[in-house]
């Protein structure tokens, strides 16, 4: 064994008999010489007229066994007392032979008694090779001097030859297993060492405990610090592990050979606690009683951890740190478990929303928004009391749950104070504002993801009345989100059974009523509500992303309807299709790649599709609208600004983006009569319009009267109820049908 390699001796464990067949052994060794002496001294000295050489050899036999019995300890093999024992009786036999028997008795016994203690010392095939050699050597001695031999000294010199080859071949044998021994030993005690685990062993009737250094190790303890007392290893068990591992160690019913495995903590001396995993086997009486137990110790601490670390994982942002939307969901539960106990305790869930998050993304970048949102949840920590928790459900959305709170909405105000100061980073000044809505406990829930709901409805809510501001979901709204959600659900299948309709609504020049187009909107069959309009389902598909499988299924169906009709009628060719694009839709990776496949598919022109985006577009994202836009520009398609004037500051970019065409809202196109103001503001759109080469197409044209004031401003296209409602595919063609006789349709406007 190289040096590396060594390991201390204890590691090492022997080759043993059963204990059981040791002892039995033992036992006849001791009974049977018992026997034998006692044959042999009655013979020799009750009957000394009778005596006989032969039976010396009886007695030295006897002795001989009974020493080799005696040398027997519990677990060791008997034979190398077996051969001191052979050794003996083969030395009388000479001795007799030799006319010596006087000297046999005394001479065998002395050699033999060496041989025991050496045996029992010793323990090892070198002693017994030693002892052996010295023994002939002894022989051949005495024989040589003895004047007249009985037999002849060929006779005896060829007793010695086989007897020297007999020893050889036992203790050429002999050293053979034990170099196998040893070599299974070193690589049990390599692979203890590899595996890095400490190994014990406690012998449970003598109460002795054997542990290895390795063991003290993972304890941190030196060699000497832990004795062979069994309560230094169990005093170290955690309290709240010790009685499993009392129950996993001596479970009941367990044969030997059986294996156990018991995972625990265990203190360690600096004071910490350290996982380890006991593995071992039982060794038992014939009663089946534990006598022995023996076996591993490995530190799994650090799989403890990454165990843990997993755990933790699993339930937090790894952003903020702040629990996740799974472990929100479990506080919940547990929150409306003990408002059902205690009714009179109300808790309150705040959604919070951050408005316009995605231009801040934009602007400073992803990192940058990162540390945004790690310092709100910072700030949102602060907002809290004890028992209160906040939790990041998923990009900009937080939600923070207030246990036993009287008045949620003071602490929504104190959370949009809080938000309030400008967030510094990335060398600028970032003003973030949050919508929020409150759901209350005692709206009487059941599931937390009611809560969370009415709470995210509530949020909703805030954002369509102006963001930056706290609503609380009441009555109303609950049954509005529980319709919304069947509502949802339905909806997922109405795409795939067929029950949306798309409805056409010509677009004309507004002098002469040519039509120049129609704009595609969609409706809803639904089976039993009848026809719903999209102001119902639409804003319900955008916030369950249902809006891309409805908005691909509109996009297609207007084309193909359109080809259908430019096949039929050749007037068509002439007309464009305006199709509405939610800002999901617009600003999905895929949309100008899949425009492209539906116009490839229906073989309708690209310069006779117009895209309609709303305003609110163009501000959730203006870099990537730009890049979108222009790539669209490039294939040829149209795109139309619609319901302009309800957004925001979208003058300040307008001549920016390639855009082709207005859609001045119908709001602004009701209340002109009534406010001149409004007048001088579509006035100003229209030449805004004009400078910038776009399209003007008023929408919300219903008498004679907006027509004529509009088309005085300026504006040349208009869409309404005074040239037509919104049709079905089947009264649309009938228009198209009589379209050569109504109008000489000019050019669609670029
Ligand atoms: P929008 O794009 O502004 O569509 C024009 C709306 O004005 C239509 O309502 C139309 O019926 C209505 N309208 C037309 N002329 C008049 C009029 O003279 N007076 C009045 N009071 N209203 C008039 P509709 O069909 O209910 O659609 C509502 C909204 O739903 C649309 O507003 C559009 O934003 C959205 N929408 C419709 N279809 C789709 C679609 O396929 N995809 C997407 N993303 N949104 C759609
Ligand atoms: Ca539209
Ligand atoms: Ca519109």
């Amino acid at each position: 064994m190289s040096g590396a390699a060594r390991t201390p001796n204890a590691e090492r464990p022997r080759a043993q008999l059963p204990e059981k067949d040791v002892l039995t052994v033992r036992w006849l060794a001791i009974l049977a010489s018992v026997a034998v002496v006692g044959f042999g001294y009655v013979y020799r000295v009750v009957l000394p007229e009778a005596h006989d050489p032969w039976i010396y050899r009886f007695v030295v036999a006897g002795v001989c066994l009974l020493v080799a019995g005696m040398s027997f300890l519990p677990g060791r093999p008997g034979f190398i007392p077996a051969v001191y024992t052979l050794f003996g009786v083969i030395t009388a036999w000479v001795v007799v032979l030799l006319g010596m028997n006087e000297f046999a008795p005394e001479y065998a016994l002395g050699l033999v008694v060496i041989a025991a203690i050496i045996s029992a010392v010793l323990r090892s095939t070198r002693a017994l090779a030693v002892y052996g050699a010295a023994t002939l050597a002894g022989v051949a001695l005495v024989a040589a001097r003895i004047p007249e031999p009985r037999v002849s000294p060929q006779l005896f010199g060829s007793y010695l030859v086989v007897i020297l080859v007999l020893f050889y071949i036992v203790v050429r044998n002999r050293l053979r297993a034990e170099r196998e021994i040893a070599a299974s030993e070193e690589r049990y005690a390599l692979a203890a060492q590899g595996a890095h685990d400490g190994l014990w062993d406690w012998d449970l009737r003598r109460g002795v405990l054997y542990l290895s250094p390795r063991w003290k190790e993972i304890v941190g303890c030196e060699d000497g610090e832990i004795g062979s007392d069994p309560a230094g290893w169990f005093d170290r068990i955690h309290p709240d592990d010790r009685a499993r591992v009392d129950a996993d160690l001596f479970r009941r019913g367990q044969g030997a050979g059986a294996l156990f495995e018991s995972e625990h903590r265990v203190r360690h001396s600096d004071g910490g606690w350290r996982w380890v995993l006991v593995r071992g086997v039982w060794v038992t009486d014939s009663r089946g009683a534990i006598v022995r137990m023996a076996g591993s110790q490995t530190d799994i601490s650090q799989r403890k951890h990454f165990e843990e670390q997993l755990l933790h994982d699993a339930l937090h942002d790894s952003l903020t740190g702040l629990p996740n939307r799974a472990l929100f969901l479990d506080r919940l539960e547990r929150a409306i478990a003990h408002t059902h106990r205690h009714p009179e305790r109300q808790f309150a869930v705040i959604f919070l929303d951050l408005d316009r998050f995605k231009v801040i993304n934009d602007r400073v970048g992803h990192l940058a928004a990162d540390q945004v949102l790690q310092a709100i949840a910072e700030r949102l920590l602060r907002c809290l009391r004890a028992g209160d928790s906040v939790a990041r459900l998923g990009g900009d959305e937080f939600a923070l749950l207030l246990e036993d709170v009287d008045n949620p909405a003071v602490v929504a105000q104190r959370v949009q104070h809080e938000l309030q100061a400008p967030f510094e980073v990335a060398g600028q000044q970032l003003g973030v504002t949050a919508s929020l809505g409150i759901a209350i406990s005692s709206t009487g829930f059941s599931r937390p993801v009611d809560v969370l709901r009415d709470a995210d409805a509530a949020m909703y809510r805030a954002k369509a009345r102006g963001r930056a501001r706290v609503e609380i979901a009441d009555a109303e709204l609950h049954a509005h989100s529980l319709s919304q959600l069947e509502l949802e659900s339905q909806l997922r299948e109405a795409v795939e059974n067929g029950e949306l309709r798309l409805h056409f609504q010509p677009i004309v020049v507004m002098e002469t009523r040519e039509l120049v187009g129609f704009e595609a909107l969609l409706r809803w069959q639904h089976p039993g509500r009848g026809l719903i309009g999209p102001e119902e389902f639409i804003p319900l598909a955008e916030q369950t992303g249902m809006i891309m499988p409805v908005g691909r299924w509109a996009l297609r169906d207007g084309c193909r309807q359109m080809r259908e009709w430019r096949g039929a009628f050749p007037e068509a060719h002439r007309l464009w299709l305006s199709v509405n694009l939610s800002s999901r839709q617009f600003l999905h990776p895929q949309l100008v790649q899949e425009i492209h496949a539906v116009l490839a598919e229906t073989g309708f022109p690209p310069d006779r599709l117009r895209l309609e985006i709303t305003e609110s577009v163009i501000m959730d994202d203006p870099a990537t609208v730009t890049r979108v836009l222009q790539r669209l520009r490039e294939s040829g398609i149209r795109v139309a600004l619609d319901d302009f004037g309800t957004g925001y500051s979208s003058l300040a970019y307008l001549h920016r983006l390639p855009l082709d065409t207005l859609k001045i809202d119908r709001s602004f196109v009701h209340q002109m009569h009534t406010d001149p103001a409004l007048q001088a503001v579509i006035q100003t759109v229209i030449s805004l319009s004009d400078s910038l080469r776009l399209d003007t197409v008023a929408e919300g044209v219903e008498t004679d009267e907006d027509a004529r004031a509009l088309h005085r401003m300026g504006c040349r296209l208009g869409q309404g109820f005074l040239f037509s409602r919104p049709l079905a595919p089947a009264d649309a063609g009938h228009i198209l049908a009589a379209l050569p006789a109504v109008l000489a349709a000019p050019q669609p406007p670029r």
